[in-house]
């Protein structure tokens, strides 16, 4: 199976992200991993990335694919899932192309769709200890004392990233460049949508059906079995 994780931040991507990596052992893939370890390992392509890094500008998607390519190629005939990528349409282009060029495509994509408010509530509920880093949550994770650490009594506060300001950037973001990604595949991958507003163990369970389902057709894969989008909104 080769798989892209697609949704919203804060839709869970990271814990489903896990749970389908133990279940199905498939390679995770993540493009802020490789750009760490390439840049890490010093190879040619890290240090590339390194020099745009370096002066604060975007590292470009040609540069970010090529290194998802060469850690797929890595992954010889075994399955992927891609977390974080591709993040723009753009990305998503390139990807193919190059993956076209080692005779390989992507399967399935996963779509966590959540709700705006969800994610809000989500996101600028979390409270955070300056001293152990314990995360909280104003309703769903609260501290013994409201506002204070259970662990070193710290006075818990609001990361930066948490902020209302900084989520509603972040959603707005995601529907103008990310959204588009799924319309993208649907022209010649399986699309899932599924919905996250359920909790994470709900939505592992729809992920699994999916999975179970779809896995023989990724094996035998018949003219009529790929094409088109399956939408599952319940
Ligand atoms: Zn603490």
């Amino acid at each position: 199976m080769r798989i892209v994780l697609l949704g919203a931040p804060g839709a869970g991507k990271g814990t489903q992200c896990k749970r389908i990596v133990a279940r199905y052992r498939l390679l995770h893939l993540s493009s802020g991993d490789i750009l760490r370890t390439d840049r890490a390992a010093d190879t040619e392509l890290g240090r590339k990335a390194g020099s745009y890094m370096d002066s604060g500008a975007l590292v470009p998607d040609k540069i970010i694919v090529e290194m998802m390519t060469e850690q797929i190629k890595k992954a010889a005939d075994d399955g992927f899932i891609l977390d974080g990528f591709p993040r723009t349409v753009n990305q998503a282009e390139e990807l193919d192309k190059s993956l076209a060029s080692i005779g390989r495509k992507i399967d399935i994509v996963l779509n966590l769709k959540i709700d705006d408010r969800l994610v809000a509530a989500r996101m600028t509920g979390r409270r955070s200890c300056p001293q152990c880093g314990a995360v909280y949550h104003i309703e769903n994770l609260k501290p013994d004392v409201e506002g204070v650490c259970d662990n070193d009594g710290a006075e818990l506060v609001q990361r930066p990233d948490d902020s209302p300001e900084v989520v509603a950037n972040r959603l707005e973001n995601y529907h103008l460049q990310t959204e588009p990604v799924v319309d993208y595949y649907k022209n010649n991958s399986t699309v899932y949508d599924i919905d996250a507003n359920k909790n994470a163990d709900e939505v592992s369970t729809l992920i699994d059906d999916l999975l179970l389902t779809s896995a023989p057709k990724t094996e035998n894969r018949g003219p009529n079995v790929s094409e088109g989008s399956i939408v599952n909104s319940k």
